[in-house]
């Protein structure tokens, strides 16, 4: 059975989803995006990513083609028709079709914005084995563009991260700038020294994760220390324990950066301790 996908209010199989080759998230990369996880057949921050959304919108001139309530319930309806027991919703929205190429934007009153969400089951999501064992990540220069706080669906360059990570036989890429760690190729970087929360302060330079605040906000409450700023690459291959976070690797530990183990070069337990307060925090408001 193939999945059922939604483009532009209509719920169809996948291969019969078409837009438009002049469409401007085609051409143009003029696009964003959101993906939200599903655990328990429910949402994971919807109300996280949804606001996200509409920033990263505002923030490019976009219209907002959707109200919050239809994608919510598109979301819901998505996750029901597909049977997503553990996986993700993904969300995209681009400027829409004008028709033909032109740099311009075109009007958004005859252009409108085009929504394309599909669902991807990844069962056992939560209990993923690379949490035990935490993962490996090597280095390598941030050359993307410089508003990486807007989500769009330029991701190029950190899918070259990742190729340079699968060839260095590493799991994944953290990007570095001016000599401090920005974050990793699709999640938020962080290290922990003398039981402190090292992670890099909100800016243009990093996307401000969804998963990032509910961590730093359960890690608060949990009375941990937090400290937001940057730190080099050095300093990480010195911590005790790193970790990254996304919506869907929620606390993963990062064990080995440029070949040099972290700490015991095991998961540490403030990630572990941050992963399980994560999955039991987030499943109380999931929707
Ligand atoms: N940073 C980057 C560059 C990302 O692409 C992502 C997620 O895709 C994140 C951080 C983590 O964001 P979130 O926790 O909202 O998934």
């Amino acid at each position: 059975m193939s999945r059922i996908v939604y483009v532009n209010g209509d719920y169809l199989p996948e291969e019969d989803a078409k837009i438009s080759i002049f469409d401007r998230g085609f051409l143009m990369a003029d696009g964003v995006y959101e993906v939200t996880s599903v655990l328990g057949g429910k949402l994971i921050d919807f109300d996280g990513h949804a606001a996200r959304l509409a920033r990263s919108l505002a923030e490019l001139d976009m219209a907002q083609p959707i109200s919050h309530e239809d994608l919510l319930a598109a979301h819901r309806e998505l996750v029901a028709r597909n049977d997503i027991e553990e996986g993700l919703v993904y969300l995209q929205i681009t400027r829409g079709n004008p028709g033909d190429r032109d740099f311009a934007f075109p009007d958004p009153e005859t252009t409108p914005g085009t929504v394309v969400m599909f669902t991807q089951s990844k069962p056992g999501l939560a209990a993923s084995p690379a949490a035990k064992t935490g993962i490996r990540v090597i280095s390598i220069p941030d050359q993307r563009w410089a508003r990486r706080d807007i989500k769009t669906v330029q991701l190029l360059y950190p899918s070259m991260g990742k190729m340079a990570a699968l060839a260095a036989r590493a799991d994944d890429a953290w990007f570095i700038e001016d000599g401090m760690v920005t974050e990793g190729t699709s999640n938020n970087a962080y290290i922990v020294k003398g039981g402190k929360i090292i992670t890099r302060e909100r800016s243009s330079d990093i996307l401000h994760g969804i998963t990032r605040a509910a961590v730093l906000r359960y890690a608060a409450e949990a009375q941990m220390e937090i400290e937001e700023r940057s730190f080099t690459l050095a300093e990480a291959q010195a911590a005790d324990e790193a970790f990254v976070t996304s919506a869907t690797a929620f606390v993963m530990p990062v064990v080995e950066i440029d070949g040099a183990k972290v700490g015991t070069g095991t998961p540490g337990p403030v990630a572990a301790r941050l992963r399980e307060i994560y999955l039991e925090e987030s499943l109380k408001t999931a929707i």
